[in-house]
Order: C-alpha cells, then structure tokens, then sequence
C-alpha cells in the first residue's frame, strides 16, 4: 500500500483540524474589532467634529488601529492564498513528474536513424509479424536489435525459410 507522505498528512490534518476553523475565527474576530471602530472617525465619517487636540490624538489612534486590522486582514487573505496556490502547483508538478519517462535507450545525437533497429525492419520476411516499427534500439544484428533479429530469425525458421546466409558482421 503506498503510504501518504507524512508531512504532507499532518499538515493536511492540521488544516482540517484548527487552522481552517481558526482563520474563520480571526477573520470574525477582524471584523468585530473593525465594526467597534465604526462611527469613531476612521476617516470615513463626515460628520464628526474634531475641536481638541486629545480628540484628535483619539482619532488618529483610531485611524492607526483599524489600518492595523484591516492590514491583518488582507494578510491572512494572502496568506490562504498563497497555500492554495503551493497545494495545487504541488499537485500539477506530482501529475507531471509521474508522467514523465525516460527512454529505454537513449538514442544519442551522433546515432544515425539507420542505425536504429526500427529502421532496418521494413522489407524483411514476415516484419508485420514479428517487428516493432518503434523500435529505437541500437541495431546489432543484421542492423536489428537483439530481441528483433532473434524474432526476425524465428519466424523464418518456424517457415522453412534457409537461415544460414545470415551471419554478416554485426
Ligand atoms: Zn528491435
């Protein structure tokens, strides 16, 4: 059974568990504060009068405090964000990497396409039979691979077909 990946459990866990109802509660919590400060000059009321300077002192602290609240809550909106955007830039990477494949052979630059087993297939007795004409290996044996040339040889053999004539250098 494929074990989940620890870290990611307990965080996901964590989530479930208090982060999630946490961050509802502080957003709450936000907004409570904010609306104590409703009507207390946050800059927004026209009608307020300021006519002493401890007033004014007042009106600033509360101007400062709901900047301050306001502030968190675009932070931890961020913040939220920014873990939705990790988990699934993880997910699409996960999906991706297990998409990935490595050729079974890897065909180097100076390999020419004759040299390739698929490539010396073609014309041969029986090759919608036997060959793979996907076949990328490095020709070995009559330009095939070893797996093609054997299959090639047996298919003759099994027909009747003189085989001898074929031991040219590989
Ligand atoms: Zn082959």
């Amino acid at each position: 059974m494929t074990q989940p990946n620890r870290d990611l459990y307990q965080a996901g866990a964590a989530l479930c568990d208090y982060v999630a109802t946490n961050l509802t509660k502080a957003l709450e919590h936000v907004q409570r504060e904010l609306s104590t400060l409703d009507g207390y000059g946050g800059g927004s009321d026209p009608g307020m009068k300021v006519t002493a300077s401890s007033e004014l002192t007042s009106v600033e602290r509360t101007a400062d405090a709901r900047w301050a609240m306001t502030d968190a809550r675009e932070q931890l909106r961020d913040l939220k964000a920014q873990v939705l955007v990790s988990i699934r830039e993880l997910n699409e990477y996960i999906n991706e990497v297990q998409r990935m494949r490595v050729p079974k052979v890897v065909v180097k630059p100076e390999d020419k396409k004759r040299d390739l087993c698929c490539s010396n297939q073609a014309g041969k007795e029986g090759v919608l039979e036997w060959g793979d004409p996907l076949c990328m290996m490095p020709g070995v044996k009559g330009g095939m691979c070893q797996a093609h040339y054997f299959r090639w040889y047996r298919h003759r053999a099994d027909k009747g077909i003189d085989v001898t004539k074929d031991h040219m250098p590989a």
